[in-house]
C-alpha cells in the first residue's frame, strides 16, 4: 500500500480546507442553475491550484471545467453543487463538491507532471435541469478516459441502481362551443386528454418492470360554460434501461395519437425535460474504488435487489465513458434523502469522516487509472 502513501499525505494535508468547503457550500445553498456562488467558491480553489479553468461550460451559466496536467489518460471528476429548494442540501451535493474538488487537487498533486489530465468538470442542476447530459451533448466529455464521483446516501452501495428518466407534454386541441347551446359543434379537448389517462392506465398493466408513466393536468379548460377547446398534461416516464424508455415514449405517442384519431382532436407530443440515461456502471472501476475505501473501514456492497434510487444524468454520462456513481452512507438507512434530517447529515461529523475516506478512494483510483493502462483497458472492454 505504500504506493499511495503520497495520496493519503496529500488528503491529510487538505482534508480541513475541503471539510471547509463542504460546510460553506451546506451554508449557503443554491439551487438547479443559480449555483454562482458555489461555482466561483470552487472554480477558486482550483484555479489557486494552478488549474486552467473555462467557465460558462455547454452555455450554462453556473457550469465550469478545470484541467491540469497533460496527455491520456484523461480523468473527469463531474462536481455536483446544486440544492433543493426549500431544504438545502438535503440530496449532500456539498459533499460531492468537494469530494470531485479533493480528488482532482490530490490527483494532479500526485501525478506531479506524470502523464495523465485531471479534468474537474462543475455540473450544474442534477435535481432538474440535467446539467450532465447538457454537458454531455456538448461534447465536455468527448475526450476523457474515465468519470469517477461519488453520491453521499443511506446506504453503502458500490453502484447506483438509476433509472432512465424524461418528461412529454402533450396537448389536445378539439373546438369550443356553447355545451347546451350548440353541444354538437364542440370537440371536447378535456374528454380526450381524460381518454389518454384510461388507455395509459391500461397500457400500465402491461407494462415491464420499472416501467411507468405519472401524469397530471396542467390545462383543462376556462370556463364550465365552454367545451374546453384545449387540454394539456404532463407525463413523467421512468424505464429500467435507456432502451425500454424510448419504448416506452414511443407507446405514449401511439396512444395519444389513438386517442386524438377516436375523439376526433388534434394532438401534440413534445419532449419536456431533458432526457436522464440510465445509469451504466463500470464495474472495474467501481470495484477498485471499493477496495481503496475499505482501507477506511467503509465496506460497499451490490445494492440490494429490485431497489431503485431514481434518475440521475449521471447516466448520461455512463453511456459515453466507463463511470462510477458509489453510494456512501452519511446516515443510517431508516433515513431518507431529501429531507432535513439528510440536509443535517451532509455537514455532521460522520459526512467529515466520509468526504476525506471517499476523496482519498476517489484518487487513488484516479491515479490507478493514469498509472495502469491495463485497468483503463479493461474498464473500455466492458464499457464497450
Ligand atoms: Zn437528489
Ligand atoms: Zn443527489
Amino acid at each position: 500500500m505504500s504506493q499511495y502513501r503520497p495520496v493519503r499525505e496529500e488528503v491529510a494535508r487538505r482534508a480541513d480546507a475541503l471539510w471547509a468547503v463542504a460546510c460553506a457550500l451546506h451554508a449557503d445553498p443554491e439551487t438547479a442553475f443559480a449555483e454562482h456562488r458555489a461555482a466561483a467558491l470552487l472554480t477558486g480553489e482550483l484555479e489557486r491550484a494552478g488549474f486552467e479553468v473555462r467557465r460558462e461550460t455547454a452555455g450554462l451559466s453556473t457550469a465550469f471545467t478545470a484541467r491540469a496536467g497533460r496527455g491520456r489518460p484523461v480523468v473527469a471528476f463531474p462536481l455536483e453543487y446544486d440544492a433543493l429548494p426549500g431544504l438545502g442540501h438535503a440530496c449532500g451535493h456539498n459533499l460531492i463538491a468537494a469530494a470531485g474538488l479533493g480528488a482532482a487537487l490530490v490527483t494532479d498533486a500526485v501525478l506531479d507532471g506524470c502523464e495523465g489530465t485531471v479534468l474537474a468538470v462543475g455540473t450544474p442542476a442534477e435535481e432538474g435541469g440535467g446539467g450532465k447530459a447538457l454537458e454531455v451533448e456538448a461534447g465536455v466529455f468527448d475526450d476523457v478516459d474515465a468519470a469517477l464521483m461519488f453520491h453521499p446516501g443511506v446506504y453503502d452501495w458500490m453502484r447506483a441502481p438509476l433509472t432512465a428518466q424524461e418528461q412529454y407534454r402533450i396537448g389536445f386541441r378539439g373546438r369550443a362551443a356553447h355545451p347546451t347551446g350548440n353541444p354538437t359543434e364542440g370537440i371536447d379537448a378535456l374528454a380526450a386528454l381524460i381518454e389518454l389517462f384510461n388507455v395509459l392506465s391500461a397500457l400500465g398493466r402491461r407494462l415491464p418492470e420499472g416501467s411507468h408513466v405519472q401524469g397530471i393536468v396542467t390545462q383543462g379548460g376556462t370556463a364550465t360554460n365552454i367545451v374546453p377547446e384545449y387540454a394539456e398534461g404532463r407525463f413523467g416516464l421512468r424505464a429500467l434501461t435507456t432502451a425500454a424508455l424510448d419504448d416506452l415514449a414511443a407507446q405514449l405517442h401511439t396512444c395519444a395519437e389513438g386517442v386524438a384519431r377516436a375523439t376526433g382532436t388534434s394532438f401534440e407530443v413534445e419532449r419536456a425535460s431533458v432526457r436522464y440515461e440510465h445509469f451504466r456502471d463500470s464495474e472495474v472501476l467501481s470495484e477498485r474504488f471499493a477496495g481503496h475505501l475499505t482501507r477506511a473501514g467503509i465496506n460497499l456492497t451490490p445494492p440490494a435487489a429490485g431497489v431503485y434510487l431514481g434518475s440521475s444524468d449521471i447516466g448520461n454520462v455512463s453511456a459515453r465513458v466507463p463511470a462510477i456513481h458509489p453510494f456512501v452512507a452519511i446516515m443510517d438507512a431508516d433515513g431518507s434523502d431529501h429531507t432535513p434530517e439528510f440536509a443535517a447529515a451532509a455537514a455532521s461529523e460522520r459526512a467529515r469522516r466520509v468526504l476525506v475516506a471517499v476523496v482519498e478512494a476517489l484518487a487513488c483510483t484516479a491515479v490507478d487509472v493514469a498509472r495502469d493502462a491495463g485497468l483503463l483497458a479493461r474498464a473500455w472492454d466492458r464499457h464497450r
